[in-house]
């Protein structure tokens, strides 16, 4: 297979492992001849990515990923082939990241309240070229010796990332500290004023199955959605078939794009509990469909056209 595309990977620009450059060098190795780059908030990573990706023959398209919340929901909202170097646009990250490091200390206090051991030099080693996340956070807990007698009680030998997110910084756990996000509608017009088009990532993880899910999908179809992300790993095979069914069928009736993505974050902590799926979803029975690119840089081209 030499094929391969994948629109969601994550950098250590953002809360990936690899680096832009030890990212599309992997990518390359893999036989995947396009990639999406679509940071948390963030298009620090872009530049490297894309000069690397020029020298090493990968297609890199600018993207990035922005935290919304609606209602009660997370939502996260890709934008593509946005011009990453708009000014306005790097003020607005700016602010966001200055509220992302005010709530990262939040949380690291909490975590220290209830017991935990966190060394402030450890968590900022985890986070180098970027705002501290959680996933920093949980990492430097990990690697932490004082807590290790502690996690191995509540969580066994098998301990993610996940799953401490999930049992301590999620929304209703101990360490939970609220984060400053962008409305759905507010991240589309970010995106589309910056060229980029909007597109819903992981519904499945995010967004009911049923004619609820659906209907919240319809809402955004005013506010200028372009796409959804109809394929994401789901935890097994036939989760992943039957999400990428459900929201190809919402994505086609409302004339939607689909794009798909590994959300690779690059995370090797623990094989048998590892949620997520290596780039390209190499390993698994999937693989992204190139006609969804070729869509995406149509009417991406389309759009261009309309705004000049
Ligand atoms: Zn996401
Ligand atoms: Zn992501």
């Amino acid at each position: 297979m030499n094929n391969l595309i994948d629109l969601h990977v994550h950098t250590s620009a953002s809360d990936g492992v690899l680096t832009p450059a030890e990212l599309v060098a992997n990518a390359k190795k893999e036989g995947i001849k396009a990639l999406g780059i679509c940071d948390h908030d963030t298009v620090s990573g872009l530049d490297e990515a894309v000069t690397v990706g020029n020298s090493e023959g990968i297609e890199v398209i600018p993207g990035i990923e922005l935290s919304t919340l609606h209602g009660s929901l997370d939502l996260h909202i890709l934008g593509y082939f946005i011009d990453y170097h708009n000014e306005a646009f790097l003020k607005e990250l700016e602010y966001l990241a200055e509220k992302r490091t005010e709530r990262a200390l939040k949380i690291v206090r909490k975590l220290q309240d209830i017991g935990f051991f966190l060394d402030e030099k450890a968590l900022q080693k985890k986070s180098v070229n970027t705002t501290i996340g959680k996933p920093h956070i949980v990492l430097a807990l990990l690697d932490e010796e004082k807590n290790k007698s502690r996690l191995k009680k509540e969580f066994g030998d098998c301990i993610t990332v996940g799953n401490v997110i999930h049992a301590y910084l999620n929304y209703g756990k101990p360490a939970y500290v609220p984060k400053v996000k962008l409305a759905v509608a507010d991240a589309i017009t970010n995106i589309h004023k910056i060229g980029g088009l909007a597109v819903l990532a992981h519904p499945g993880f995010d967004i009911e199955m049923t004619r609820d899910g659906e209907a919240i999908i319809e809402s955004f179809l005013p506010l200028g959605l372009d796409g959804v992300e109809v394929m994401s790993y789901i935890e097994t095979d036939d989760k992943t078939k039957h999400c990428l069914a459900f929201f190809s069928d919402i994505a086609d009736r409302f004339q939607l794009l689909k794009t798909g993505g590994s959300d690779y974050h690059g995370y090797k902590n623990c094989a048998a509990a590892e949620i997520g799926v290596e780039m390209g979803f190499v390993g698994t029975p999937f693989s992204v469909p190139n006609e969804y690119l070729s869509a995406l840089r149509k009417r991406h081209e389309e759009f261009c056209q309309e705004q000049s």
